[in-house]
């Protein structure tokens, strides 16, 4: 049975290769953070994870961890409805909703489960979902699993955004569905544009934070605090993988009959297990550390002023960014590759992207800045940068 369908796997997995698409894990031996050490005992200094306020290692959430682990145990063996509610879930859930300024919040396994389940629940064929072109996979999916009509708007064009909401005057609901900030770029959704035109056409708004929440805005509440919208937006999907402890879990917050109706038909809160009470009890952590000062927002902020401003300076093409990511703009596939490998024998640890991650003739090296970062490393970062860019001829001297 399986023979024919091994040799179309071996075909479609060499063809994968033959594109140079074929993706490859480097493996970490010690926590994450911004200095690691990958297998064979080389260190390097990180540049490509999401531990925007470097809290992936933190003493605190793992001892928070620990502990809840101690008296609640290890995990639910349950979904939320059936036994798999912990008074630390409900805790979590008041916590977010009291950090987004949102009425009720509910947790899911993943941000992605949170994009996954969050549509069909709420929209039927007479509705429409108008979404931004560069949205995350997930949102993309969870669009796929509901009926409603799709509209599509160019990446944070509002002229072509007003287009489209023109068109789904037809349907009954409309929601504008958009990342907070685009994963690729680094630039972030105009929530202020999208807010009026939602209130002039009548629309609904729903906002994946997964890059924003702990990182835009001065206090990092993320994009409703940037455009000064906290508790005016209904939906907002957000990670706990992220900023927030770069461990796992997911939620939506919002409009309290939002919620309470996807606690009710959301299929991957319904039909898949609870998170563990020790991440519960980290996530909790996560946000009284980033809400008791804001050192790390500050430091965050810092860092990244300083590397973009510092690579500009060297003559890099960056694109304009207003959160903790800076791509570097090499626009060639091979050399973007190129790059990322001299970069690692340099001891920096980055991430070349090309097509079909982001558009043709658009690679680039994706750099994450991190409240982690100390001075010297992302100097560090910036002299390997300029160095390994003389070699190959991507800056003059
Ligand atoms: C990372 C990311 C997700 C997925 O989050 P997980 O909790 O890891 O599933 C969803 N949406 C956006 C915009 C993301 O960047």
């Amino acid at each position: 049975m399986y023979q024919d369908f091994q040799k179309h796997l071996q075909t479609t997995i060499a063809e994968i290769r033959e594109a140079g698409l074929y993706k490859s894990e480097r493996v970490i031996i010690t926590p994450q953070s911004s200095a690691i050490q990958v297998e064979g005992g080389v260190d390097v200094i990180n540049f490509c994870a999401n531990n925007y306020l470097g809290l992936a290692d933190n003493k605190e959430l793992i001892q928070a961890a620990k502990d809840r682990m101690d008296v609640r145990g290890y995990g639910m063996a349950s979904v939320r409805f059936i036994c798999g509610t912990q008074d630390t879930h409900k805790q979590l859930e008041q916590a977010i909703s009291d950090f987004f300024g949102t009425e009720d919040t509910i947790l899911y396994a993943a941000c992605f489960d949170a994009n996954g389940g969050l549509f069909e629940p709420l929209l039927t064929e007479q509705d429409a979902i108008i979404s931004d072109a560069l949205n995350h996979a997930s949102i993309i999916d969870g669009v796929r699993l509901c009926k409603a009509v799709r509209y599509r708007y160019k990446n944070g064009d509002m002229a072509d955004l007003e287009e489209q909401l023109k068109a789904a005057q037809a349907q009954r609901f409309r929601i504008i569905a958009t990342d907070g900030v685009f994963s690729m770029d680094g630039n972030v959704c105009p929530l202020d544009k999208i807010y009026e035109l939602a209130n002039k056409y009548n629309a609904l708004v729903m906002v994946d934070e997964s890059h924003s929440a702990g990182v835009v805005g001065k206090t990092g509440h993320g994009v409703t605090e940037l455009y000064n919208l906290r508790g005016k937006i209904e939906i907002l999907t957000g990670t706990l993988g992220k900023a927030f402890g770069g461990s796992v879990g997911g939620f939506t917050t919002g409009k309290k009959e939002i919620i309470d109706l996807l606690r009710q038909r959301s299929r991957p809160y319904l039909f898949s297990n609870s998170i563990p009470p020790m991440i519960a009890a980290a996530g909790l952590k996560t946000l009284e550390i980033i809400t008791r000062d804001n050192t790390l927002q500050d430091k965050l902020h810092a860092n990244t002023e300083y590397f973009v401003t510092k690579m500009k300076a060297a003559g890099f093409d960056i694109k304009p960014t207003q959160s903790a990511i800076c791509a570097v703009m090499l626009y060639d596939a091979r050399l973007s590759q190129e790059f990322a490998a001299a970069l690692q024998k340099e001891g920096i640890y980055v991430t070349g992207f090309y097509y079909p991650v982001v558009p043709q003739g658009q690679a680039r090296i994706r750099v994450q800045l991190s409240a982690a970062h100390t001075q010297e490393q992302l100097d560090r970062g910036i002299a390997a940068f300029i160095k390994v860019a003389r070699t190959l001829n991507v800056i003059k001297q």
